[in-house]
Protein backbone atom coordinates (compact mmCIF):
# COMPACT_ATOMS: atom_id res chain seq x y z
CA UNK A 1 0.00 0.00 0.00
CA UNK A 2 1.72 3.22 -0.94
CA UNK A 3 1.33 5.74 1.79
CA UNK A 4 0.33 9.31 1.10
CA UNK A 5 1.95 11.69 2.44
CA UNK A 6 0.04 15.06 2.90
CA UNK A 7 1.26 17.87 0.82
CA UNK A 8 1.92 21.44 1.74
CA UNK A 9 -0.83 23.94 2.06
CA UNK A 10 -0.44 27.37 -0.04
CA UNK A 11 -3.21 29.71 0.26
CA UNK A 12 -2.84 32.36 -2.34
CA UNK A 13 -5.01 35.43 -1.83
CA UNK A 14 -5.94 37.22 -5.57
CA UNK A 15 -6.74 35.91 -8.38
CA UNK A 16 -5.23 38.50 -11.03
CA UNK A 17 -2.99 37.91 -13.37
CA UNK A 18 0.18 37.77 -10.97
CA UNK A 19 -1.94 35.26 -8.01
CA UNK A 20 -3.46 32.81 -11.00
CA UNK A 21 0.01 32.42 -12.47
CA UNK A 22 1.36 31.78 -9.17
CA UNK A 23 -0.69 29.51 -8.57
CA UNK A 24 0.16 26.94 -11.76
CA UNK A 25 3.86 27.57 -10.26
CA UNK A 26 2.89 26.15 -7.09
CA UNK A 27 0.73 23.39 -8.46
CA UNK A 28 3.29 22.46 -10.55
CA UNK A 29 5.75 22.39 -7.64
CA UNK A 30 3.42 19.74 -6.11
CA UNK A 31 1.56 22.16 -3.39
CA UNK A 32 -1.83 21.48 -2.35
CA UNK A 33 -2.89 25.12 -3.87
CA UNK A 34 -5.89 27.02 -2.51
CA UNK A 35 -6.48 30.21 -4.86
CA UNK A 36 -9.07 32.89 -2.88
CA UNK A 37 -10.64 35.26 -5.38
CA UNK A 38 -12.78 38.39 -4.27
CA UNK A 39 -14.54 38.80 -7.70
CA UNK A 40 -16.64 36.36 -9.51
CA UNK A 41 -14.78 33.56 -12.09
CA UNK A 42 -14.47 35.94 -15.12
CA UNK A 43 -14.48 32.42 -16.81
CA UNK A 44 -18.49 32.02 -16.22
CA UNK A 45 -19.97 33.77 -19.62
CA UNK A 46 -23.14 35.62 -16.97
CA UNK A 47 -20.02 37.17 -15.03
CA UNK A 48 -18.36 38.82 -18.43
CA UNK A 49 -21.20 41.70 -17.84
CA UNK A 50 -20.11 42.60 -14.04
CA UNK A 51 -16.26 42.74 -15.38
CA UNK A 52 -14.88 46.11 -14.57
CA UNK A 53 -13.52 47.60 -18.07
CA UNK A 54 -10.16 48.57 -16.78
CA UNK A 55 -6.73 48.57 -18.26
CA UNK A 56 -8.72 46.15 -21.23
CA UNK A 57 -5.14 45.91 -22.90
CA UNK A 58 -1.83 45.44 -21.46
CA UNK A 59 1.63 44.91 -22.89
CA UNK A 60 3.51 42.10 -22.81
CA UNK A 61 7.17 41.96 -22.93
CA UNK A 62 10.16 39.44 -22.21
CA UNK A 63 9.79 39.34 -18.60
CA UNK A 64 6.36 38.23 -18.39
CA UNK A 65 6.84 35.98 -21.34
CA UNK A 66 9.75 34.29 -19.75
CA UNK A 67 7.65 33.77 -16.67
CA UNK A 68 5.20 32.16 -18.99
CA UNK A 69 7.63 29.87 -20.62
CA UNK A 70 9.87 28.92 -17.58
CA UNK A 71 6.72 26.57 -16.67
CA UNK A 72 6.48 24.58 -19.56
CA UNK A 73 3.14 24.45 -19.81
CA UNK A 74 3.03 25.64 -23.25
CA UNK A 75 1.58 29.41 -22.09
CA UNK A 76 3.88 31.64 -23.45
CA UNK A 77 3.04 29.98 -27.17
CA UNK A 78 -0.51 29.94 -26.50
CA UNK A 79 -0.75 33.58 -25.93
CA UNK A 80 1.58 34.64 -28.08
CA UNK A 81 -1.77 33.40 -30.91
CA UNK A 82 -3.72 36.10 -29.06
CA UNK A 83 -1.48 39.44 -29.38
CA UNK A 84 -0.53 41.77 -31.46
CA UNK A 85 2.80 42.61 -32.16
CA UNK A 86 4.25 46.17 -31.68
CA UNK A 87 7.19 47.25 -32.79
CA UNK A 88 7.46 50.73 -32.14
CA UNK A 89 6.10 54.10 -31.14
CA UNK A 90 3.88 55.92 -33.55
CA UNK A 91 3.88 59.40 -32.66
CA UNK A 92 1.12 62.07 -32.92
CA UNK A 93 2.71 64.88 -33.64
CA UNK A 94 -0.49 67.38 -34.61
CA UNK A 95 -1.87 68.22 -37.67
CA UNK A 96 -2.18 64.44 -38.56
CA UNK A 97 1.68 64.03 -38.68
CA UNK A 98 2.89 60.93 -37.77
CA UNK A 99 6.58 59.63 -36.87
CA UNK A 100 7.40 55.74 -36.25
CA UNK A 101 10.19 55.21 -33.83
CA UNK A 102 10.90 51.57 -33.38
CA UNK A 103 11.66 49.89 -30.28
CA UNK A 104 14.19 47.76 -31.31
CA UNK A 105 17.39 47.82 -33.09
CA UNK A 106 16.87 44.19 -34.46
CA UNK A 107 13.00 44.33 -34.87
CA UNK A 108 11.61 43.64 -31.18
CA UNK A 109 8.29 43.87 -30.14
CA UNK A 110 5.79 44.07 -27.19
CA UNK A 111 2.88 42.55 -27.50
CA UNK A 112 -0.59 43.91 -26.92
CA UNK A 113 -2.97 41.13 -25.24
CA UNK A 114 -6.27 41.53 -24.07
CA UNK A 115 -6.03 41.31 -20.13
CA UNK A 116 -9.39 38.72 -19.93
CA UNK A 117 -7.69 36.43 -22.72
CA UNK A 118 -4.52 36.32 -20.58
CA UNK A 119 -6.58 35.64 -17.30
CA UNK A 120 -8.65 33.28 -18.81
CA UNK A 121 -5.85 31.08 -20.53
CA UNK A 122 -4.20 30.83 -16.71
CA UNK A 123 -7.27 30.13 -14.93
CA UNK A 124 -8.56 27.91 -17.32
CA UNK A 125 -4.81 25.79 -16.70
CA UNK A 126 -4.87 25.80 -13.13
CA UNK A 127 -8.28 24.19 -13.59
CA UNK A 128 -6.46 21.30 -15.17
CA UNK A 129 -4.66 20.77 -12.09
CA UNK A 130 -6.10 18.24 -9.46
CA UNK A 131 -3.89 20.05 -6.33
CA UNK A 132 -5.91 23.29 -7.13
CA UNK A 133 -8.75 24.44 -5.37
CA UNK A 134 -10.31 27.61 -6.46
CA UNK A 135 -12.55 30.12 -4.35
CA UNK A 136 -14.27 33.10 -6.40
CA UNK A 137 -16.12 35.84 -4.31
CA UNK A 138 -14.05 35.43 -1.34
CA UNK A 139 -12.55 38.18 0.20
CA UNK A 140 -9.76 38.01 2.28
CA UNK A 141 -10.36 39.69 5.90
CA UNK A 142 -7.66 38.85 8.17
CA UNK A 143 -5.28 35.52 9.60
CA UNK A 144 -3.16 34.61 12.09
CA UNK A 145 0.54 34.14 10.11
CA UNK A 146 1.68 32.07 12.86
CA UNK A 147 -1.06 29.81 13.17
CA UNK A 148 -1.80 29.55 9.24
CA UNK A 149 -5.32 30.21 9.76
CA UNK A 150 -6.93 32.63 7.18
CA UNK A 151 -10.83 33.94 7.66
CA UNK A 152 -12.40 35.63 4.71
CA UNK A 153 -16.29 36.38 3.54
CA UNK A 154 -17.66 34.54 1.50
CA UNK A 155 -19.65 37.59 -0.72
CA UNK A 156 -22.12 35.44 -2.01
CA UNK A 157 -23.39 34.19 1.12
CA UNK A 158 -22.38 36.93 3.14
CA UNK A 159 -21.17 33.70 5.82
CA UNK A 160 -17.39 34.17 7.07
CA UNK A 161 -15.58 31.23 5.88
CA UNK A 162 -11.80 30.17 7.50
CA UNK A 163 -9.26 28.09 6.42
CA UNK A 164 -5.18 27.05 7.06
CA UNK A 165 -2.47 26.87 5.32
CA UNK A 166 1.42 26.35 5.79
CA UNK A 167 2.04 29.14 3.47
CA UNK A 168 0.43 32.23 2.30
CA UNK A 169 0.84 33.98 -1.01
CA UNK A 170 -0.54 37.58 -1.15
CA UNK A 171 -1.23 38.61 -4.49
CA UNK A 172 -3.83 40.87 -3.81
CA UNK A 173 -2.85 43.74 -5.55
CA UNK A 174 -2.34 47.36 -4.81
CA UNK A 175 -4.91 47.77 -1.84
CA UNK A 176 -3.60 44.52 -0.29
CA UNK A 177 -5.53 43.42 2.95
CA UNK A 178 -2.43 40.83 3.25
CA UNK A 179 0.11 44.04 3.23
CA UNK A 180 -1.82 45.63 5.79
CA UNK A 181 -2.19 41.94 8.06
CA UNK A 182 1.70 41.39 7.11
CA UNK A 183 2.39 45.06 8.75
CA UNK A 184 0.69 44.00 12.05
CA UNK A 185 3.85 41.67 12.34
CA UNK A 186 6.89 43.08 10.79
CA UNK A 187 8.85 46.25 10.78
CA UNK A 188 7.42 47.39 7.42
CA UNK A 189 8.81 50.54 5.35
CA UNK A 190 6.24 51.65 3.45
CA UNK A 191 5.46 54.50 0.86
CA UNK A 192 2.78 55.47 -1.40
CA UNK A 193 2.83 58.39 -3.70
CA UNK A 194 -0.22 59.44 -5.73
CA UNK A 195 0.61 61.35 -9.12
CA UNK A 196 -1.39 64.47 -10.09
CA UNK A 197 -2.77 62.45 -13.20
CA UNK A 198 -5.38 59.97 -13.83
CA UNK A 199 -6.15 58.19 -16.76
CA UNK A 200 -9.31 57.11 -18.42
CA UNK A 201 -10.40 54.41 -21.20
CA UNK A 202 -12.10 55.24 -24.86
CA UNK A 203 -12.27 53.15 -27.54
CA UNK A 204 -11.52 53.51 -31.38
CA UNK A 205 -13.64 51.09 -32.97
CA UNK A 206 -12.29 49.21 -36.30
CA UNK A 207 -13.39 50.71 -39.66
CA UNK A 208 -14.89 49.34 -42.58
CA UNK A 209 -13.28 49.41 -45.72
CA UNK A 210 -14.77 49.55 -49.48
CA UNK A 211 -15.32 45.68 -49.26
CA UNK A 212 -17.78 46.49 -46.04
CA UNK A 213 -14.90 44.37 -44.04
CA UNK A 214 -13.77 45.70 -40.57
CA UNK A 215 -10.30 46.77 -40.45
CA UNK A 216 -7.96 48.82 -38.26
CA UNK A 217 -8.53 52.05 -38.03
CA UNK A 218 -4.66 52.78 -37.16
CA UNK A 219 -1.31 50.80 -37.86
CA UNK A 220 -1.96 47.73 -35.51
CA UNK A 221 1.53 47.02 -35.23
CA UNK A 222 2.75 50.32 -32.95
CA UNK A 223 1.87 51.38 -29.54
CA UNK A 224 0.27 54.73 -30.35
CA UNK A 225 0.82 57.95 -28.30
CA UNK A 226 -0.43 61.97 -28.51
CA UNK A 227 2.61 63.36 -26.87
CA UNK A 228 1.18 66.64 -25.30
CA UNK A 229 3.79 67.79 -22.53
CA UNK A 230 1.82 67.86 -19.41
CA UNK A 231 -0.64 64.83 -20.79
CA UNK A 232 -0.96 62.26 -23.09
CA UNK A 233 -3.48 59.73 -25.23
CA UNK A 234 -1.65 56.79 -26.07
CA UNK A 235 -3.48 53.86 -27.63
CA UNK A 236 -2.98 50.19 -27.81
CA UNK A 237 -4.91 47.51 -30.57
CA UNK A 238 -7.05 44.58 -29.58
CA UNK A 239 -7.79 41.60 -31.82
CA UNK A 240 -10.73 42.83 -32.54
CA UNK A 241 -9.13 45.64 -34.52
CA UNK A 242 -10.30 48.02 -32.15
CA UNK A 243 -7.97 50.43 -29.90
CA UNK A 244 -8.03 50.81 -26.49
CA UNK A 245 -7.08 54.51 -25.80
CA UNK A 246 -6.04 56.01 -22.67
CA UNK A 247 -6.12 59.23 -22.03
CA UNK A 248 -3.65 60.62 -19.24
CA UNK A 249 -3.92 63.98 -17.96
CA UNK A 250 -3.86 66.05 -13.87
CA UNK A 251 -7.33 66.00 -12.41
CA UNK A 252 -7.89 69.37 -12.67
CA UNK A 253 -7.47 68.85 -16.68
CA UNK A 254 -9.97 66.33 -16.28
CA UNK A 255 -12.22 68.45 -13.88
CA UNK A 256 -11.92 71.11 -16.20
CA UNK A 257 -13.80 69.79 -19.62
CA UNK A 258 -17.29 70.11 -17.84
CA UNK A 259 -19.31 70.61 -21.24
CA UNK A 260 -19.52 68.42 -24.36
CA UNK A 261 -18.52 71.71 -25.94
CA UNK A 262 -15.30 72.14 -24.43
CA UNK A 263 -13.86 68.67 -24.41
CA UNK A 264 -15.02 69.11 -28.20
CA UNK A 265 -12.55 72.37 -28.34
CA UNK A 266 -9.95 70.64 -26.14
CA UNK A 267 -9.65 67.67 -28.36
CA UNK A 268 -10.02 69.59 -31.34
CA UNK A 269 -6.41 71.59 -30.30
CA UNK A 270 -4.67 68.59 -28.80
CA UNK A 271 -5.91 65.12 -30.64
CA UNK A 272 -7.91 66.51 -33.37
CA UNK A 273 -6.89 63.51 -35.67
CA UNK A 274 -8.27 61.39 -32.95
CA UNK A 275 -11.84 62.73 -33.44
CA UNK A 276 -12.64 61.12 -36.60
CA UNK A 277 -11.37 57.93 -35.35
CA UNK A 278 -13.12 57.63 -32.27
CA UNK A 279 -16.25 59.17 -33.89
CA UNK A 280 -17.95 62.54 -32.20
CA UNK A 281 -20.71 60.72 -30.26
CA UNK A 282 -18.90 57.89 -28.73
CA UNK A 283 -16.07 60.39 -28.13
CA UNK A 284 -18.20 62.36 -25.91
CA UNK A 285 -20.10 59.38 -24.32
CA UNK A 286 -17.03 57.80 -23.54
CA UNK A 287 -15.28 60.94 -21.89
CA UNK A 288 -18.83 61.71 -19.47
CA UNK A 289 -19.00 58.27 -18.65
CA UNK A 290 -15.88 56.19 -18.42
CA UNK A 291 -14.49 55.93 -15.13
CA UNK A 292 -10.61 57.37 -14.29
CA UNK A 293 -8.62 55.82 -12.68
CA UNK A 294 -5.71 57.25 -10.09
CA UNK A 295 -2.60 56.07 -10.32
CA UNK A 296 -0.05 55.49 -7.95
CA UNK A 297 3.40 53.84 -6.63
CA UNK A 298 3.87 52.01 -3.53
CA UNK A 299 7.39 50.81 -2.31
CA UNK A 300 7.47 48.49 0.91
CA UNK A 301 9.73 46.56 2.29
CA UNK A 302 10.07 43.39 3.87
CA UNK A 303 7.80 40.99 1.42
CA UNK A 304 7.87 38.24 3.91
CA UNK A 305 7.27 37.41 7.47
CA UNK A 306 9.10 34.36 8.49
CA UNK A 307 8.39 31.19 6.63
CA UNK A 308 4.86 31.92 6.88
CA UNK A 309 4.29 34.44 4.37
CA UNK A 310 5.26 36.63 1.02
CA UNK A 311 3.32 39.38 -0.60
CA UNK A 312 3.96 39.13 -5.00
CA UNK A 313 2.80 41.87 -7.99
CA UNK A 314 1.09 44.77 -6.67
CA UNK A 315 0.56 44.39 -3.16
CA UNK A 316 4.53 44.05 -2.94
CA UNK A 317 5.51 47.12 -5.22
CA UNK A 318 2.75 49.15 -7.86
CA UNK A 319 4.27 51.14 -10.22
CA UNK A 320 2.57 53.86 -12.70
CA UNK A 321 1.43 52.36 -15.94
CA UNK A 322 4.16 54.42 -17.93
CA UNK A 323 6.57 51.62 -19.00
CA UNK A 324 4.16 48.77 -19.46
CA UNK A 325 6.10 46.63 -16.65
CA UNK A 326 3.37 45.57 -13.75
CA UNK A 327 2.26 42.63 -14.98
CA UNK A 328 5.31 41.51 -16.40
CA UNK A 329 7.52 42.80 -13.46
CA UNK A 330 4.71 40.61 -11.59
CA UNK A 331 5.34 37.92 -13.55
CA UNK A 332 8.93 37.75 -13.26
CA UNK A 333 8.17 38.37 -9.19
CA UNK A 334 6.62 34.55 -9.26
CA UNK A 335 9.35 33.05 -11.61
CA UNK A 336 12.32 34.18 -9.32
CA UNK A 337 10.10 32.78 -6.02
CA UNK A 338 10.29 29.63 -7.92
CA UNK A 339 13.72 30.08 -8.81
CA UNK A 340 14.59 30.54 -5.17
CA UNK A 341 12.40 27.47 -3.92
CA UNK A 342 14.56 25.67 -6.59
CA UNK A 343 17.58 27.00 -5.11
CA UNK A 344 17.18 26.29 -1.28
CA UNK A 345 15.37 22.73 -2.10
CA UNK A 346 11.62 23.57 -0.61
CA UNK A 347 9.67 21.05 -0.71
CA UNK A 348 6.20 20.26 -0.76
CA UNK A 349 5.77 17.86 1.24
CA UNK A 350 7.36 18.36 3.98
CA UNK A 351 8.66 21.65 6.08
CA UNK A 352 12.25 22.92 6.03
CA UNK A 353 14.27 25.30 8.31
CA UNK A 354 15.29 26.95 4.77
CA UNK A 355 11.94 28.10 3.78
CA UNK A 356 12.32 31.16 5.75
CA UNK A 357 15.37 31.36 4.46
CA UNK A 358 14.37 31.62 0.76
CA UNK A 359 11.71 34.45 2.00
CA UNK A 360 13.93 36.16 3.22
CA UNK A 361 16.17 36.06 -0.06
CA UNK A 362 13.42 36.61 -2.13
CA UNK A 363 12.86 40.05 -0.14
CA UNK A 364 16.59 40.88 -0.66
CA UNK A 365 16.93 39.86 -4.06
CA UNK A 366 13.60 41.20 -5.26
CA UNK A 367 13.35 44.80 -3.57
CA UNK A 368 16.06 46.72 -5.65
CA UNK A 369 14.68 45.46 -8.83
CA UNK A 370 11.17 46.42 -7.64
CA UNK A 371 12.75 50.15 -6.44
CA UNK A 372 14.74 50.71 -9.83
CA UNK A 373 11.16 49.55 -11.47
CA UNK A 374 8.74 52.07 -9.90
CA UNK A 375 11.29 55.03 -10.29
CA UNK A 376 11.88 54.19 -14.16
CA UNK A 377 8.13 54.06 -14.55
CA UNK A 378 7.67 57.65 -13.10
CA UNK A 379 10.70 58.82 -15.69
CA UNK A 380 9.02 57.27 -18.47
CA UNK A 381 5.91 59.23 -17.93
CA UNK A 382 8.32 62.35 -19.02
CA UNK A 383 9.65 60.53 -21.85
CA UNK A 384 6.58 59.17 -23.07
CA UNK A 385 4.49 62.53 -22.67
CA UNK A 386 7.14 65.48 -23.28
CA UNK A 387 11.27 63.69 -24.14
CA UNK A 388 10.34 61.60 -27.41
CA UNK A 389 9.65 64.71 -29.29
CA UNK A 390 12.67 67.08 -28.37
CA UNK A 391 15.78 66.48 -30.70
CA UNK A 392 18.42 66.15 -27.78
CA UNK A 393 16.03 62.96 -26.84
CA UNK A 394 15.81 62.04 -30.52
CA UNK A 395 19.95 62.44 -30.98
CA UNK A 396 21.23 60.37 -27.67
CA UNK A 397 18.62 57.61 -28.64
CA UNK A 398 20.12 57.28 -32.54
CA UNK A 399 23.49 56.97 -30.59
CA UNK A 400 22.82 54.52 -28.09
CA UNK A 401 20.69 52.63 -31.01
CA UNK A 402 23.74 52.77 -33.67
CA UNK A 403 26.19 51.64 -30.43
CA UNK A 404 24.29 48.53 -29.25
CA UNK A 405 23.70 47.74 -33.35
CA UNK A 406 27.37 47.52 -33.81
CA UNK A 407 28.30 46.25 -30.97
CA UNK A 408 25.02 44.22 -29.15
CA UNK A 409 27.28 42.17 -26.70
CA UNK A 410 29.07 45.03 -25.35
CA UNK A 411 27.83 47.10 -22.51
CA UNK A 412 25.93 49.15 -24.29
CA UNK A 413 22.35 49.11 -24.70
CA UNK A 414 18.85 51.25 -24.58
CA UNK A 415 17.72 51.30 -21.47
CA UNK A 416 14.41 50.52 -23.13
CA UNK A 417 15.61 47.19 -24.63
CA UNK A 418 17.41 46.07 -21.22
CA UNK A 419 13.69 46.72 -19.57
CA UNK A 420 11.35 45.23 -22.24
CA UNK A 421 13.46 42.96 -24.25
CA UNK A 422 15.61 41.37 -21.66
CA UNK A 423 15.17 39.86 -18.07
CA UNK A 424 18.02 41.43 -16.95
CA UNK A 425 17.60 42.63 -12.86
CA UNK A 426 15.42 46.29 -13.23
CA UNK A 427 18.15 47.29 -10.76
CA UNK A 428 21.02 46.06 -13.42
CA UNK A 429 20.03 47.77 -16.23
CA UNK A 430 19.33 51.22 -14.47
CA UNK A 431 22.87 50.74 -12.99
CA UNK A 432 24.16 49.94 -16.80
CA UNK A 433 21.82 53.00 -18.28
CA UNK A 434 23.45 55.34 -15.41
CA UNK A 435 27.02 53.87 -16.50
CA UNK A 436 26.68 54.55 -20.55
CA UNK A 437 24.86 58.20 -19.76
CA UNK A 438 27.94 59.71 -19.17
CA UNK A 439 29.59 58.46 -22.33
CA UNK A 440 26.58 59.25 -24.40
CA UNK A 441 26.61 62.29 -23.39
CA UNK A 442 30.23 63.07 -24.26
CA UNK A 443 29.41 61.80 -27.46
CA UNK A 444 26.29 63.71 -28.36
CA UNK A 445 28.17 67.30 -27.14
CA UNK A 446 30.67 66.11 -29.66
CA UNK A 447 28.74 65.26 -32.25
CA UNK A 448 26.76 68.71 -31.77
CA UNK A 449 30.02 71.18 -31.48
CA UNK A 450 31.42 69.08 -34.83
CA UNK A 451 28.23 70.13 -36.68
CA UNK A 452 28.37 73.47 -35.41
CA UNK A 453 32.04 74.13 -35.95
CA UNK A 454 31.41 72.83 -39.29
CA UNK A 455 28.51 74.59 -39.97
CA UNK A 456 30.12 78.16 -39.27
CA UNK A 457 33.24 77.22 -41.24
CA UNK A 458 31.25 76.78 -44.30
CA UNK A 459 29.40 79.76 -43.70
CA UNK A 460 32.74 81.62 -43.24
CA UNK A 461 34.34 80.27 -46.22
CA UNK A 462 31.07 80.56 -48.69
CA UNK A 463 30.40 84.08 -47.41
P1 LIG B 1 -4.31 42.87 -9.61
O1 LIG B 1 -4.39 42.76 -11.08
O2 LIG B 1 -4.78 44.12 -8.96
O3 LIG B 1 -5.08 41.63 -9.01
C1 LIG B 1 -5.34 41.53 -7.63
C2 LIG B 1 -6.52 40.58 -7.44
O4 LIG B 1 -6.75 40.41 -6.06
C3 LIG B 1 -7.80 41.12 -8.05
O5 LIG B 1 -8.40 40.14 -8.86
C4 LIG B 1 -8.67 41.45 -6.83
O6 LIG B 1 -10.04 41.26 -7.07
C5 LIG B 1 -8.13 40.47 -5.80
N1 LIG B 1 -8.30 40.93 -4.42
C6 LIG B 1 -8.10 42.17 -3.92
N2 LIG B 1 -8.34 42.18 -2.60
C7 LIG B 1 -8.71 40.94 -2.27
C8 LIG B 1 -9.11 40.32 -1.03
N3 LIG B 1 -9.14 41.02 0.12
N4 LIG B 1 -9.43 39.01 -1.04
C9 LIG B 1 -9.40 38.28 -2.19
N5 LIG B 1 -9.04 38.81 -3.37
C10 LIG B 1 -8.69 40.12 -3.41
N6 LIG B 1 1.31 46.21 -16.71
C11 LIG B 1 2.05 45.71 -17.73
O7 LIG B 1 2.87 44.82 -17.52
N7 LIG B 1 1.89 46.17 -19.00
C12 LIG B 1 1.01 47.17 -19.30
O8 LIG B 1 0.90 47.58 -20.46
C13 LIG B 1 0.23 47.73 -18.24
N8 LIG B 1 -0.66 48.71 -18.49
C14 LIG B 1 -1.41 49.22 -17.47
C15 LIG B 1 -2.30 50.27 -17.74
C16 LIG B 1 -3.04 50.83 -16.73
C17 LIG B 1 -3.98 51.96 -17.04
C18 LIG B 1 -2.92 50.32 -15.40
C19 LIG B 1 -3.70 50.91 -14.29
C20 LIG B 1 -2.03 49.28 -15.12
C21 LIG B 1 -1.26 48.73 -16.15
N9 LIG B 1 -0.34 47.69 -15.90
C22 LIG B 1 0.41 47.19 -16.94
C23 LIG B 1 -0.13 47.18 -14.54
C24 LIG B 1 -0.89 45.89 -14.32
O9 LIG B 1 -2.25 46.07 -14.59
C25 LIG B 1 -0.70 45.42 -12.88
O10 LIG B 1 0.64 45.53 -12.51
C26 LIG B 1 -1.15 43.98 -12.72
O11 LIG B 1 -2.51 43.87 -13.00
C27 LIG B 1 -0.87 43.51 -11.30
O12 LIG B 1 -1.38 42.23 -11.14
P2 LIG B 1 -1.70 41.68 -9.67
O13 LIG B 1 -2.26 40.32 -9.92
O14 LIG B 1 -0.52 41.86 -8.80
O15 LIG B 1 -2.81 42.66 -9.11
Amino acid sequence: VQETVPKRRVAIIGGGLVGALAVLYFAKRGWQVSLFELREDLRVPENKKNLSHRSINLALSARGLSALKRISLGLDDKILEHVIHMKGRMIHLGEGKLKSQLYGVFGECIHSVEREILLELLLNTAATFTNVKMYFQHQFKRCNFDDGILEFENKKTGNPFQDSADLIIGADGAFSAVRTQLMRVVRMDYSQEYISHAYLELTIPPRVNDKDEEEFAMDPNHLHIWPRHSFMMIALPNRNKSFTCTLFMPFENFDALKTEDDLMEFFRKYYADSIPLIGEDQLKKGYFRNPRGSLMSIKCKPYHYKDRAVIIGDAAHCMVPFYGQGMNCGFQDVEMLNGIFEEYEISAVQSSDKLALALEEFTKRRHPDAIAICDLAMYNYIEMRSSVVKPWYLLRKRIEETLYWLFPTRSIAPLYTMVSFSTMRYSEAVQRWKRQGFLLNVIGVSILTTVTAASIWIGYYRF
